[in-house]
């Protein structure tokens, strides 16, 4: 079998526009270059299925970002965000998410999305930011075959299990991309006149308290490939040095704060004091108190709902075992949890990085543009901060339609034979290894270098201890053996996860205070330093070199 894989021809299949990744922001990208114009080739390249892949495959209860006219304004939004950002942003890219918001789920309901409304006909809204109510409610258990659906209505070519490897690009440009047919083990490779990136965010980053390399809140097929994509072509990317890590139900790794909290439910330690700021301070600012709480013996922590009405209880757990995560009613029940009686213990999550949920990705502008001409990144893989949902779809339709414009101004592109060839050798000779190292024991211990070294509390000493090691996972991952192509597919992410945790160590030793609550605690630097540090952290690959390079550049005066 390995040897006829060795040996099959790749599969060329040029596209105008190219979209990387089929999630949230993919389908929506792709469904706007197909609508600005219909003759266009618009190609999808996805890892997984695309009716349940991504963070919204088990469905979602809420759009977060949406500025309902006569409701929130979009002013209020942006000055939220340069609260929850302590002021390290780019206040225009929030601007223009709120703008656009109310379009967006205008557009979901005429999909057949529901927004459910109250007695006098409003949508049902709350407030989680520091300023105004943009959280609205959602009910869409199936909100992710509702895009697919969308697509497949266009007649958009999706090519489906097959995961992107690399970006072919040159000279400052990028020209579209190769992949691996997980199924067939065939290259797949796609000369596209533009390119979109959605990969989703770095969610197989740091390890689960649970052990599970897939037990993780987000998405277990993002391992950040385009986050190390971007990075090889040459691209900007910031925000590494921010590390979520999200408040969860322990156990049980799905969202719940804003679920329960927005509806009355109390965050308390083990005394049944209150722990945590608002939720307009964003869970960094509770996060970091769980993590002194922890500290001075106040632990566990727990969800409090017993003083709620039963109506509230109703409406929480229909959220919860509704269109969140289904399973979990069952969760509850075996280990004899009511919430009406009983406390819920929470825990932290594995650390992780995320556009959609914190602060990382490729630096993009208003335009969905990267820094690399013809391409562009929307969602959680481009740096909106905490844009959610929404900044998914809103800067998915405007990359797919700036990409449209793009790809009518250009030929398709010629592919370069040995790109190809040096993706084939890099890819396959995984195969041909022998007695070598377990795709998913090496994941293990690097993702476990995450947790000891690079995860929060940092310190000038751990983090050049996660440098050492990574560097000596790189001298290993040749060795990888992959015994079939799924395992092959799992060495490819290896790849970028490696490339990831280089990305989060270097600018998480660059940016020498504390910011962020826990994301980004410095012990060997525990003060916010706005006078020196008030910008961002950019790390590119030098072109020339080979080489990480990380340098910082100033926040606009608005963000201040
Ligand atoms: C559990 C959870 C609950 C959430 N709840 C809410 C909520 O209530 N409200 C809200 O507004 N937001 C919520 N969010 C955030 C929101 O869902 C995300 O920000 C958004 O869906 C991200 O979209 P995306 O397209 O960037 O990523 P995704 O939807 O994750 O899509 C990424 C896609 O890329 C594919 N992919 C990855 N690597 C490759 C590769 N190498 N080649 C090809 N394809 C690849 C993946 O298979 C996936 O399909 C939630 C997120 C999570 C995880």
């Amino acid at each position: 079998m390995v040897t006829q894989i060795l040996e099959l021809p790749e599969k060329i299949v040029p596209a105008d526009v190219l979209v990387v990744g089929g999630g949230s922001a993919g389908c929506m990208a792709a469904i706007k270059a197909k609508d600005a114009d219909p003759a266009l080739k618009v190609v999808v390249m996805e890892k997984a299925g695309l009716s349940r892949s991504g963070a919204i495959t088990m469905g979602m209860d809420a759009l977060n970002v949406v500025a309902i006219p006569g409701v929130a304004s979009p002013e209020d939004y942006v000055e939220s965000m340069a609260t929850a950002c302590e002021g390290i942003l780019d206040p225009d890219l929030c601007r223009v998410e709120a703008e656009r918001s109310f379009a967006v789920l205008k557009e979901l309901e005429a999909w057949g999305v529901h927004f459910p409304r109250d007695d006098s006909g409003r949508y049902r809204v709350h407030q989680v930011h520091a300023k105004g109510s943009f959280l609205v409610e959602m009910e869409a258990p199936d909100l992710k075959k509702v895009l697919a659906r969308q697509v497949a209505r266009r007649g958009i070519e999706v090519l489906e299990r097959t995961m992107a490897t690399r970006l072919l690009a040159e000279g400052g440009a990028v020209n579209g991309a190769i992949g691996l047919d997980t199924r067939s083990g065939e290259l797949v490779v796609c000369p596209a006149k533009a390119t979109i990136l959605t990969t989703g965010c770095a969610g197989r980053f740091g390890l689960p308290k649970s052990g599970y390399l897939y037990g993780t809140y987000e998405f277990p097929g993002n391992a950040g490939d385009g986050y190390s994509m971007a990075y090889r072509a040459g691209a900007e990317l910031t925000g590494f040095e921010y590390l979520q890590i999200l408040p969860l139900i322990k156990d049980f790794n799905g969202p719940s704060l804003y679920v329960a909290q927005v509806r009355g439910a109390r965050v308390v330690n083990a005394l049944g004091e209150r722990v945590g700021g608002s939720l307009g301070e964003k869970e960094m600012v509770a996060m970091k108190a769980i993590y002194h709480e922890t500290r001075a013996d106040r632990a566990p922590i727990y969800l409090d709902m017993t003083h709620l009405p039963e109506e509230r209880i109703r409406e929480i757990e229909a959220v919860m075992f509704g269109s969140e995560r289904p399973t979990r009613r069952e969760f509850f029940k075996a280990r004899g949890i009511d919430f009406r009686r009983d406390q819920v213990e929470l825990h932290i999550t594995e650390p992780y990085l995320c556009g959609g949920h914190g602060l990382t990705g490729v630096v993009i502008n208003t335009e969905a543009e990267t820094s690399l001409k013809g391409l562009y990144a929307s969602g959680d893989v481009a740096a909106v901060p905490w844009q959610y949902l929404t900044g998914a779809l809103v800067f998915g339709a405007i990359a797919g339609r700036n990409a449209a414009k793009h790809a009518a101004t250009r030929q398709t592109p010629a592919v370069n034979q040995d790109t190809i060839q040096a993706e084939r050798e890099r890819l396959l000779r995984h195969l041909a290894a022998e007695d070598g190292i377990k795709p998913h024991v090496f994941e293990y211990k690097l993702r476990r270098i995450v947790n000891d070294y690079i995860a929060p509390p940092k310190s000038e000493r751990k983090l050049k201890t996660a440098l050492w090691w990574i560097a000596r996972f790189r001298r290993d991952l040749p060795r990888v053996q992959a015994q079939d192509l799924h395992e092959l597919m799992r060495t490819a992410e290896l790849y970028c996860i490696l490339d990831c945790a280089e990305l989060s160590a270097r600018a998480s030793l660059e940016r020498r205070e504390s910011r962020w609550g826990l994301a980004h605690y410095r012990i060997d630097h525990p003060e916010r330093d706005d006078e020196n540090w008030l910008k961002h952290v950019i790390l590119r690959r030098d072109p020339d070199t080979g080489e990480m390079t990380v340098t910082t550049r100033p926040i606009t005066a608005e963000a201040r």
